[in-house]
């Protein structure tokens, strides 16, 4: 893993900024070098706290929103993690330092067949990658310690609620507005009991329903 001087500090600043203090969360990014995530044109900025384009017209996520989101996760190591929308997989990678083992799914198989790339060259192994409509989640491997949604929905999906263990923790971004959305931490505190915690505003793509077309 990549470990230069100016992606660790760069990346410290804007978690420190953000208000990211968990140590384990700051360590993992810390090791998780974002430009190995970002390709082509956009490579050069890989290291700034914004988001950029990422293939497919979707975007990786700005580090301190990832950082932040990760923080509201409180994985423990025992943990299997579901994170619905890999994108670059640079989320993913963070969380698998984190977790005993993660499962990450893409409606776009390129981008999935991409990530895989990353995490096997990245030596990170308790990483599963799939093409498929996390809106319905993973019912094959349910339940999830922890889910993390990283495409906006107007509210929690069901099938997700359903999947994640008593207990649990579930953080989403959701909203009607395509241009701003609130990030919720949801914990599930019984068979049919939820709590919810709106976090702060964030800006997500859409979660979209169906496999995508490439
Ligand atoms: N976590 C990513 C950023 C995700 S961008 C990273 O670290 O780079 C949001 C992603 O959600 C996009 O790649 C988009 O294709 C995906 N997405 C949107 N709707 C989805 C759905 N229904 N199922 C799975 N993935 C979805």
């Amino acid at each position: 893993m990549s470990r230069s001087a100016e992606h660790v500090m760069q990346v410290l600043y804007a978690l420190r900024s953000a208000g990211v203090t968990d140590p384990r969360v700051l360590s993992a990014m810390e090791r998780i070098d974002r430009g190995r995530f970002v390709r082509g044109h956009f490579a050069a900025r890989a290291h700034e706290d914004v988001p950029l384009p990422i293939p497919c017209g979707q975007t990786i996520s700005q580090p301190s929103v990832v950082g932040l989101m990760t923080q509201a996760l409180d994985i423990q190591p025992r943990d299997k993690v579901l994170e619905i929308g890999t994108g670059s997989g640079y989320q993913a990678a963070i969380l698998s330092l984190l977790a005993r083992r993660v499962y990450t799914v893409d409606r776009f198989r390129s981008l999935v067949s991409q990530a895989r790339e990353v995490f096997q060259s990245l030596g990170l192994h308790n990483i599963t990658a799939f093409a498929a409509d996390g809106s319905h989640g993973l019912p094959d491997q349910a339940p999830f310690d922890r889910i993390l949604v990283t495409a906006a929905a107007e509210d929690p999906p069901g099938p997700l609620l359903a999947q994640l263990r008593v207990g649990g923790i579930m953080v989403l971004p959701v909203g009607q507005s395509d241009t701003v959305q609130t990030l919720l931490r949801v914990t599930r505190t019984g068979d049919k009991g939820f709590d919810y915690d709106e976090l702060r505003p964030v800006r997500f793509v859409p979660l979209v329903e169906g496999i995508g077309p490439e």
